[in-house]
Formats: C-alpha cells, sequence, structure tokens
C-alpha cells in the first residue's frame, strides 16, 4: 500500500460512485471500486432526466465531467412555475428576480452516466467484481472484503455508494426507517406545439404531482409521481387515451401536446439512515438517503455528499493516511446532517400536505402559495436554498 494514501473501497459504480472516485483520485488516495461481476442494468435506456443545481454544475466543471457533455446536453432552466389545481394558486420563481442566470440545467441520466465513464476512464484505480456472495469483516484499523473462495482484500475505509438498497449499509448495521409513498413515478417524454423557453412547471394535483422538465425548445421530460390507488387505472390507459388524460390536466398552457416515449415505472419510497457512518464505513448518495423526486434533489444531495467530501479531504491532509479515522468519518457525519435531513423532511411534508383531501389544508395551502409568491424575500431565500 502506497505509504501517504489511504485504501478505500468505492461499493457501487453509478453517478455517485464514480463521482466519489474522481474526488479521492484528486487527493491520490489509493481506491478500488467495486462492481457488480454480471451487468444486473438493463440496456434499454434509462428515461429519467435530473434536474442538476447551479452549484453541482460548477463541481461537475471544475473536476472535468463537463469535458464529456456537449453544451446541447445540458438544458437550462430559467423559470420554475408551481401550482395547484385550485384557481388562482400558483407560485413562480425567476433566475433573473434571483439574480443568477440559470436556476438548474436539464440532463439525461445515461449522458451523464456516460460523461461520468469517460471521466474515470483517465484514472488509474483498482476494479473488483462481485457476484453477491461476499461478506464484510470489520475490524478495528481495516475492513476485509472476503470472497466466497477465502479471497481476501483489505482497506481502511469501505465507502457504501450502493443505491438505496445498499449492502455496505446492512454489512454495516445501520439502522434506517424506510417509508412508502404509496406512489409510482411514470416518467415519459413529451413534445409540445408552444416552445418552453427554460421554463419548467410542477403542478400539485389530487391523483398525484405532475414535473415538466424542459429538454429541446419543444420538448419536456416528464414525471407523474401518481397515487398508488389510481396507478391500474393509468396503466391501462393505451397512449391516446393517457394523452387524452394528460391533456386535460395540463389545459392550454402549452398548445397541443404529443407523446414521444413509453412510459416507465418508479415506485416511490423514502429512506432515512440513522447515521451515515459506522465503523470504517461511509455512505454516500442513496444509500445514505432516498428522497421523493418531487423536489429534483436526490443525485445532487448525493453528489453534494461527495462536495463535502471533497472539501474535508482538502482542508484535512492530515487523515489521508487513514481515512477510515473515527475522527474523520465524524465531520463527514456531522457536516452532511443539516441537508440532507432538512430535504428528507421538506419533500416528504410536501408530498404529504398536496395529496391532503382536506379542505382546511387547501385552504392554507392555497393561501401559503399566494402569500408566498408575494414575498420577494421568501423567494429569494427558497431559491437560493434549492440551487447550491
Ligand atoms: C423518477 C425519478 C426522478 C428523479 N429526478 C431527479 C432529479 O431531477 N434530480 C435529482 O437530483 N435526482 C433525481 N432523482 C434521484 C436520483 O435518480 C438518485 O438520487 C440517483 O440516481 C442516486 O444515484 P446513486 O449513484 O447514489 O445510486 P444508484 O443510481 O442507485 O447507483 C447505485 C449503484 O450501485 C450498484 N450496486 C448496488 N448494489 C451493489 C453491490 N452489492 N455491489 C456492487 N454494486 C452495487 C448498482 O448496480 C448501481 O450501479 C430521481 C429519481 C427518480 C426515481
Amino acid at each position: 500500500m502506497n505509504e501517504k494514501s489511504s485504501n478505500v473501497l468505492i461499493v457501487g459504480s453509478g453517478i455517485v460512485g464514480m463521482a466519489t472516485l474522481v474526488t479521492l483520485e484528486k487527493y491520490a488516495i489509493k481506491t478500488s471500486l467495486l462492481s457488480h461481476s454480471k451487468n444486473i442494468k438493463n440496456n434499454s435506456p434509462d428515461p429519467r432526466f435530473y434536474a442538476i443545481t447551479p452549484g453541482v454544475k460548477k463541481w461537475l466543471e471544475e473536476n472535468g465531467v463537463c469535458n464529456f457533455l456537449s453544451k446541447d446536453l445540458m438544458s437550462p432552466v430559467n423559470k420554475i412555475l408551481v401550482y395547484s389545481n385550485k384557481e388562482n394558486t400558483s407560485l413562480s420563481f425567476d433566475a433573473y428576480d434571483a439574480g443568477m442566470s440559470e436556476l438548474a440545467f436539464i440532463i439525461n441520466h445515461d449522458d451523464l452516466e456516460k460523461a461520468f465513464m469517460n471521466r474515470i476512464s483517465k484514472i488509474s484505480y483498482d476494479e473488483i467484481k462481485i457476484d453477491g456472495t461476499e461478506s464484510l469483516n470489520i475490524e478495528m484499523d481495516h475492513v476485509d472484503l472476503v470472497k466466497e473462495k477465502g479471497q481476501k482484500y483489505q482497506f481502511k475505509l469501505i465507502i457504501g455508494a450502493d443505491g438505496s438498497n445498499s449492502w455496505v449499509r446492512s454489512q454495516s448495521a445501520i439502522e434506517f426507517r424506510d417509508k412508502t409513498f404509496n406512489q409510482t413515478a411514470l416518467v415519459f417524454n413529451i413534445k409540445s406545439a408552444k416552445a418552453h423557453q427554460g421554463c419548467a412547471y410542477q403542478k400539485f394535483m389530487l391523483d398525484g404531482i405532475l414535473a415538466l422538465l424542459p429538454i429541446q425548445t419543444h420538448e419536456y421530460s416528464v414525471v407523474f409521481s401518481l397515487n398508488d390507488n389510481i396507478l391500474d387505472e393509468y396503466k391501462k390507459l393505451n397512449d391516446a387515451s393517457f394523452l387524452m388524460k394528460l391533456k386535460k390536466e395540463l389545459g392550454e398552457t402549452f398548445g397541443e401536446i404529443d407523446l414521444l416515449s413509453k412510459r416507465q415505472y418508479f415506485p416511490l419510497s423514502m429512506k432515512i439512515n440513522e447515521s451515515l457512518i459506522s465503523e470504517r464505513v461511509i455512505l454516500i448518495g442513496d444509500a445514505a438517503h432516498q428522497v421523493h423526486p418531487l423536489a429534483g434533489q436526490g443525485l445532487n444531495l448525493g453528489l453534494r455528499d461527495v462536495i463535502e467530501l471533497d472539501e474535508l479531504l482538502n482542508s484535512y491532509q492530515e487523515y489521508h493516511h487513514d481515512l477510515g479515522l473515527k475522527q474523520f468519518l465524524k465531520k463527514y457525519n456531522r457536516n452532511r446532517k443539516t441537508d440532507i435531513l432538512s430535504l428528507s423532511y421538506l419533500t416528504d411534508q410536501l408530498s404529504h400536505i398536496f395529496s391532503s383531501q382536506s379542505r382546511i389544508v387547501d385552504f392554507v395551502v392555497n393561501l401559503g402559495l399566494n402569500k408566498i409568491n408575494q414575498n420577494y424575500l421568501i423567494k429569494k431565500i427558497l431559491i437560493e436554498k434549492a440551487t447550491h
């Protein structure tokens, strides 16, 4: 082992796992990346588009990821319109009013993943393949990854970037709370007669939450978080009937619309971990937190975990020889707590409030939306929170 560097294992080669690898390499930390020996990803394109915040985009630029993304793959958002199905209740956020050039950038999952794959192809690291029969033995001064035939790999720190059903979390016995929203996200693309001019929309309805993210000039990626009690009804609709229902919901704002892709389904749940760390283990990305996609923040939150790690590695070089030391892990846990808990709480409460069928809640929400919309300062604070 290189004397100056720790020996770290990242479990999971999704976007957050690859971003972690880019960060560790910057500080010359010797790193291995663990992925499945069988490619468990299905080969059909991932329909998700992410609204990336300007703060996260800056990190992607500074760390060479944007070198592998052409400009036309990142669609800027300069306005967000939030409204409920009640009359006259809306809230708008404008980049210009907030003194910013953009509020977010929309990028497709596969394009961002490909850019990261290109970026890490320039990095030297060890790749370990597993088949699901391995275990982690956590000791005081190291962790062993033990393979079925007794083969052992030794590390100072394990970083679990292995998604919401994290194997690392279960191996390290970190407790978590799991909550289903009783909603499933339908993801698909539409084309509209009217150009979007960089405006994203979010509509809170009784059936669920509809989010439209602007991509090409006349195209949107749609995430429809639909209540499960009416999911079957929607699943049974053929494309023409589905489109008719959608047109009714969207009204005249978009002009004539057409479906551009098939509908894909993502069951939604929330996971809150008791801690982001345990003995010689860090959780990062969806392994550390899973939130409702209504605020478009899950991946941003995961990449902000990576940015925190980056800042800690920069500030505390004295831990580079052993990143598994408790003092280092505690700093990460403490610094990430507020961002994660506040966002988990916010998205949970918003989905709860807007799915309420109570007339009193409706009244308060409508009043609240209109009041916030009139208050320049509150809007500015909300924008600052949502774009870092
Ligand atoms: C409908 C929808 C819309 C969304 N929209 C947005 C948005 O607009 N903005 C936003 O910021 N976020 C959004 N999100 C959230 C975002 O998709 C996730 O937060 C993000 O993909 C998590 O990335 P990750 O790398 O942490 O986890 P994953 O993408 O789950 O990657 C985990 C990786 O670990 C691997 N793995 C798992 N187990 C093991 C193991 N035992 N050993 C080795 N490898 C393993 C997996 O194969 C995978 O490669 C959305 C989510 C949904 C469902």
